[in-house]
């Protein structure tokens, strides 16, 4: 949960979390939808994944106690060699050296490493400063420093120089070039999508929803129907679902932005003027209570939402 997301905002998701999954047992046994719900507001879905794999390898394959060695740590889903050197020194005490996003950047700028560390040859070249720098006593102290280093002084935006423990002997700060590292990634302009959401109510309130396939963007959870921009909704209804509805309010476009995309999505609010004939595949499609919040739902789409409930009461 701590990749990517700051530890005030993990908390109550963590606390419930482990509250639900006191387990890796109940965790590996848990359907994918449940653990997703649990995950719901925390964005990164492939985390949440992961960690469910993971439990059901570590469940399988280790006889449901964690792995002590850095290859079988890496074997599992979304665990990288930082991250797994991360676990077995803070853990176990063992000598591993560590590259996250902290570490990377205290390393960039303390001895004035040129290049994008997403580079493999300057990714190299940090890998073989941490594992030099890496002590062979209290390894678990000194990695929890580098990345509490990153975390607290040694800030992205504004670094606090002044109070830096190792401030004497950094190389970018005796430049006074601490913003020049780490260098930053080449920038390309997004390429851009644009697609419509059909938010189709029933007579209820209920909203029709679709299940996304497991890979890919918000996989495995619960969306509403993608159409082209071209496609009539109205028609689509007609054709897939045997429904007649009417178009209702116009929402404006939204944006969201991917790492390799931005997607612009065109809301269509329809209402079903008659009871729908087809008979749903419960597995792929649900008519949707959203008081109930009973399904991980996409972000967008859960503030979509959120936003049409807020508009009605
Ligand atoms: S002196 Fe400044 S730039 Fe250098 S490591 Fe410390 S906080 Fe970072």
């Amino acid at each position: 949960m701590l990749q990517q997301t700051q530890v005030a905002t993990v908390i109550p998701y963590y606390q419930r979390f482990l509250d639900a999954f006191p387990s890796v047992e109940q965790l590996a046994q848990a359907p994918e939808d449940q653990v997703l719900r649990h995950w719901a507001g925390l964005g990164y879905y492939a985390r949440a994944r992961n960690l469910h794999r993971a439990a059901r390898q570590i469940v399988e394959h280790h006889q449901g106690r964690f792995p002590e060695t850095l290859e079988e740590v890496m074997a599992l889903p979304g665990i990288g060699r930082s991250t797994a050197g991360a676990i077995l020194s803070l853990a176990l005490g063992q000598r591993h050296p560590i590259l996250d996003g902290n570490v990377k950047r205290v390393l960039a700028r303390h001895f004035a490493i040129d290049g994008w560390p997403g580079r493999t040859e300057v990714a190299r070249r940090l890998w073989a400063l941490s594992d030099e720098l890496t002590p062979q006593q209290q390894v678990a102290d000194y990695n929890q420093a580098m990345m509490d280093l990153g975390a607290t002084v040694c800030l992205r935006r504004n670094p606090l120089c002044d109070r830096c423990p190792v401030a004497q002997s950094c190389a970018a700060h005796a430049a006074g070039r601490e913003h020049h590292y780490p260098t930053p990634k080449p920038r390309r302009a997004l390429p851009e999508r644009s697609l419509q959401l059909v938010v189709l109510q029933d007579k209820n309130g209920r909203i029709l929803l679709e299940k996304r396939p497991p890979a890919g963007i918000w996989g495995g959870l619960w969306s509403l129907p993608e159409l082209a921009l071209k496609e009539d909704a109205l028609d689509w209804c007609r054709r897939k679902l045997g429904l007649h509805a009417r178009a209702t309010t116009e929402l404006p476009r939204r944006r969201h932005d991917f790492t390799h995309f931005r997607l612009w999505l065109h809301p269509r609010l329809l209402l079903a003027e008659k009871p729908a004939e087809m008979v749903l595949d419960g597995d792929r499609w649900v008519w949707y209570n959203p008081k109930q919040q009973d399904r991980g739902l996409a972000a967008p789409v859960a503030a979509l939402l959120k936003e049409i409930q807020t508009g009605e009461s």
